[in-house]
């Protein structure tokens, strides 16, 4: 199955103003999981345009994308975060490292939303450095480095969450012929050993080496494709290291298992190993929600869960969602929101705190989670500052932060001073690349 399919696309900026730029016009291409793809051409021609497309992180005006046979815009917000966090990795011309903190924390700061813990992020953090042969400069600060150290901190961020899909802009276009060389065997090396979908963009044709299908741009359009070597050729990837998407759903046991022991935190052993039982058979379709919300109010020496009436109400409630929702990723996020002592980041804490400093109301917990969310994601630049201010100000009911909108601009402003690049220089800098 394709990993990405575009069907139609078509993307303005500042549509139907003076300003308008139409700058994706009916792109219809498809790009196969594990193909090594670039979209090539001249400055302006909408390639950048392309990978925030791709990335989610612009909507097109018309058109579809698919990834993994899923319409990206049929993404509820939370599937949306998760592609964008752990379904691709994004490396930047401008490598992007945020300044103040340590090429370490660069790299464990994308892991900060898997619930995983701080020291299993620095392992995982210091085996990708060792790989990319930096390990030895962990504890330094980006201004330490040289420019093909600091590229090499961007890829080793870009793999932190292991992504199946790694969507490279202009990823050489800052270096010198040495370090260019040295990058493109590193995404060579994803793409043959790792099996990963890499995508670039490039407008310098040497640069095009490995690269097995060139997407032609021109003006917005995709004029020509090119396999550069024929399919045949495409060394086999195994099934386990073409990795889609969508980790593989759990068994519905072990969903079961790991559901009934957050639900029921702090309850016995035997009332939980029963409610996994009724999880299991309700994942199944072997019991429908109403005989499952019986037995959980049923009383335990009765062969039930035992729960009074409200909870069994809430836990099956729930629990329907969980499966409406379907796939293993929007449950493991589910579990995470509802997991209280889930690890968080530090740095997103710090930074959180720093730009709330005059912030006189108090969040709630939801306001919170979503400020730190739209915070990680800022840090990697995957939304942009435009959007990080919206959806401050977007109502919560929308998904939002809710802040009032001169808040809004307040916050958004000490965001992205705490980023170092003078805020809308920095933010513009992937849109001005090539
Ligand atoms: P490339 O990456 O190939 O250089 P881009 O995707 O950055 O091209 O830009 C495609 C077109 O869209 C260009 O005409 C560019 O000026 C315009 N453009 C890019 N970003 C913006 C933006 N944020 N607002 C308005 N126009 C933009
Ligand atoms: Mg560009």
């Amino acid at each position: 199955m394709a990993a990405i399919k575009l069907e139609n696309v078509d993307f303005y900026y500042d549509r139907g103003q003076p300003a308008e730029v139409h700058a994706l016009k009916d792109v219809n291409l498809s790009i196969e999981t594990g193909d090594y793809t670039s979209f090539f051409g001249p400055s302006g021609c909408g390639k950048s345009t392309m990978l925030y497309v791709i990335a989610g992180v612009e909507r097109p005006d018309t058109g579809k994308i698919f990834v993994n046979g899923r319409d990206l815009m049929e993404f509820s917000q939370k599937e949306l975060a998760i592609y964008r966090q752990i379904g691709i990795g994004i490396i930047f011309q401008n490598f992007n490292l945020i300044p103040s903190i340590k090429i370490v924390e660069n790299v464990t700061l994308p892991m900060a939303f898997l619930g995983i813990s701080l020291e299993k992020r620095k392992e995982r953090a210091m085996e990708i450095l060792g790989r990319l042969g930096i390990a030895d400069l962990a504890e330094r600060y980006p201004y330490e480095l040289s420019g093909g150290q600091q590229q090499r901190v961007g890829i080793a961020r870009a793999l932190a969450n292991d992504p199946p899909i790694i969507l490279a802009d202009e990823p050489i276009g800052n270096l010198d012929s040495a370090n260019a060389q040295n990058v493109l065997d590193l995404l060579k090396e994803f793409n043959e050993k790792d099996g990963k979908t890499i995508i670039m963009v490039t407008h310098e044709a040497w640069s095009l080496r490995d690269v097995r299908r060139i997407f032609y741009m021109k003006d917005g359009a995709v004029i020509k494709t090119e396999v550069k070597k024929p399919d045949t050729q495409k060394k086999p990837v195994t099934e386990s290291r073409a990795r889609t998407l969508f980790p593989d759903l759990p068994t519905l046991e072990m969903k079961a298992k790991a559901m009934a022991g957050l639900i029921l935190r702090g309850y016995s052993q035997l009332e939980i190993k029963r409610l996994e039982y009724f999880l299991a058979h309700r994942f199944a379709g072997k019991i429908d929600k109403e005989v499952f919300q019986m037995v959980l109010d049923r009383p335990y020496n009765q062969g039930g869960v035992g729960l009074w009436r409200q909870k069994a109400e809430k836990i099956a409630d729930q629990v329907e969602e969980i499966i409406s929702e379907e796939g293993a990723l929007a449950a493991i996020y589910k579990k995470l929101e509802k997991e209280p002592t889930a690890p968080l980041m530090s740095e997103v804490e710090n930074i959180r705190k720093w730009i709330l400093e005059d912030f006189r109301s108090k969040l709630s917990p939801l306001q919170a989670e979503r400020l730190n969310e739209i915070i990680a994601e800022r840090i990697r630049h995957i939304i942009t500052p435009d959007n990080f201010r919206r959806i401050l100000d977007l109502g919560k009911e929308k998904g939002g932060v809710g802040f009032k909108t001169r808040t809004s601009f307040q916050i958004a402003d000490r965001m992205e001073a705490i980023l170092g690049g003078g805020g809308a220089e920095s933010a513009s800098s992937l849109a001005a690349a090539g």
